[in-house]
């Protein structure tokens, strides 16, 4: 880093805390630190895969076994019936909770397609990989866990879905087919089951990913399937529900119960049919007797609004998509199966998404990956050093925004957004998000916030040069300077 550009930070960061520390108050003062350290983040990297792994083997490993990654895209986790959802989604899902380890409270560090699955690649949250939005790169400087693999002698094979994780963005790095011209699991678990007939005395490492139920909802094979037959609605004669493109009848405000309750059955419907085609690929794992020498790791990238109203909003709107910081968007599905844990668990711990890597390397008995910061989730399962806790970031789509942050504790949901409103809710007594007690609890903010800091940053690596001036310039645009 050149002494104009340290002068510059300096300068910033100065600003920022002088200005902040009379005007906004200690919590708001730890959030404009936070926004200065963005643009110290923007780090080139160099790590070579070998000088980078330490050998790590434990009880839990199993150096034969095969893995295999299933992205569940968009599935929020209370729509599944082993998480509790009245209607029978996941009949095939609940089948292999029953003898899996399930995470109930498993958080994704984005609620965006791509940056959500750079996190899960990567070990990283999003402020770090910087792949803030699903038009961008990954960072060719950091290993994604197909590369690993690779280099561990795995067929590295992929069948997903296209645009926010086609080859194109940096997904296809370390695999020896990426076969990203697809949309849906009836597509990609056909190509798998195929590949996998055709390999199974190989050890493999594939990746399946599928677009149910991400919207369009309803297109598919159950579109009726939970629908109320009496329904005379808004929607009545729309089979398919694209909700935040709005080219359908409106669904931004003024819905009726039964408007919504449309929406989530087509939602469901579109669940369904993940949930059959991912139970057929199961069944053949067992046909072909190598579900038993697999680590089976499935988990959905973010979840959905399906017309909740949030309290932050005047309008009194009902929400949809993905974008947002709310356990509606970032609960995830997370489910884990591997020969040498015996099932079936339950865990209540806070995990992130970032710890699927390191997890997958310790139960392939690959080892400990230096890039890598999240946890391996044997962890929390044998209740062995961990803090409960999950990051999230989101960076909106509008010019000058800054990136936005979210800290979740089993008690506690903390939002801090660019428009300096914060958001705290106690999850225990409010898991609706309903009641903002932000104003009245500074202290927790003031913890969680700190929590926040000392993880995201990268307090004991060595700090290189920023990537390029170009990047820094549009970084600083980004935090609005
Ligand atoms: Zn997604």
């Amino acid at each position: 880093m050149n002494r104009l550009k340290v002068f510059l930070v300096f300068l910033i960061v100065f600003e920022l805390v002088f200005i902040s520390s009379f005007i906004i108050g200690k919590s708001k003062l730890l959030y404009a630190l936070y926004k200065a350290e963005i643009f110290l983040k923007v780090l080139e990297r160099n790590i070579n895969i070998s000088q980078s792994l330490k050998p790590y083997y434990t009880e839990y490993s199993c150096r034969d076994c095969n893995v295999v990654l299933i992205s569940i895209d968009t599935l929020r986790a209370d729509h599944t019936g082993f998480m509790g959802y009245f209607r029978n989604t996941t009949p095939n899902l609940d089948r292999i909770a029953k003898e899996s380890i399930v995470f109930n409270n498993a958080f994704a560090q984005m609620a965006i397609t791509a940056p959500s699955h750079t996190s899960i690649f990567t070990s990283l949250y999003a402020s770090q990989h910087g792949q803030l939005r699903n038009e961008l790169k990954i960072n060719d400087k950091f290993i994604i866990l197909s590369e690993i693999m690779k280099a561990k002698g795995y067929e590295t094979v992929a069948f997903v879905g296209d645009g926010a994780v086609d080859g194109i963005l940096g997904f296809s790095k370390g695999f020896e087919l990426y076969d990203d011209g697809n949309v849906h699991f009836s597509e990609t678990i056909p190509k798998a089951i195929n590949w996998v007939e055709n390999n199974k005395h190989k050890k493999f490492f594939l990746f399946i990913h599928g677009y149910e139920p991400h919207e369009p909802y309803g297109g598919g094979e159950f579109s009726g399937a939970f629908v109320e037959e009496n329904y005379s609605g808004v929607f009545k004669e729309y089979d398919v529900i694209v909700p935040t493109l709005d080219i359908l009848p409106p669904v931004s405000q003024n819905l009726s119960k039964e408007d919504i309750d449309y929406v989530k059955a087509k939602y469901d419907a579109d669940i369904k049919q993940a949930d059959k085609y991912i139970g057929m690929f199961i069944d053949k794992l067992k046909e072909f007797d190598i579900y038993n020498k697999t680590i089976l790791v499935m988990f959905s990238d973010h979840g959905e609004f399906l017309g909740e109203i949030l309290i932050r909003e005047k309008s009194k709107k009902n929400h949809f998509g993905h974008h947002d910081l709310y356990d509606e968007t970032l609960h995830q599905v997370l489910i884990l199966k591997t020969p040498k844990i015996e099932f079936p668990k339950r865990i209540y711990d806070v995990v992130s998404s970032i710890d699927i890597a390191p997890t997958v390397l310790e139960l392939a008995g690959i080892g400990k990956f230096s890039q890598f910061n999240g946890k391996s989730l044997t962890d929390v399962v044998f209740a062995k050093n961990h803090e409960s806790f999950s990051i999230s970031e989101s960076l909106p789509d509008k010019p000058n925004s800054v990136l936005e942050i979210s800290v979740r504790t089993f008690k506690w949901r903390l939002i801090i957004r660019d428009d300096n409103f914060i958001e705290l809710y106690d999850m225990e007594n409010d898991n609706k998000q309903m009641k903002n007690i932000g104003e009245s609890n500074k202290e927790i903010v003031d913890n969680l916030v700190n929590l926040y800091l000392k993880t995201v940053n990268y307090e004991n690596e060595k700090i290189s040069e920023p990537a390029s001036s170009d990047k820094l310039t549009e970084n600083l645009r980004q935090l609005g300077y």
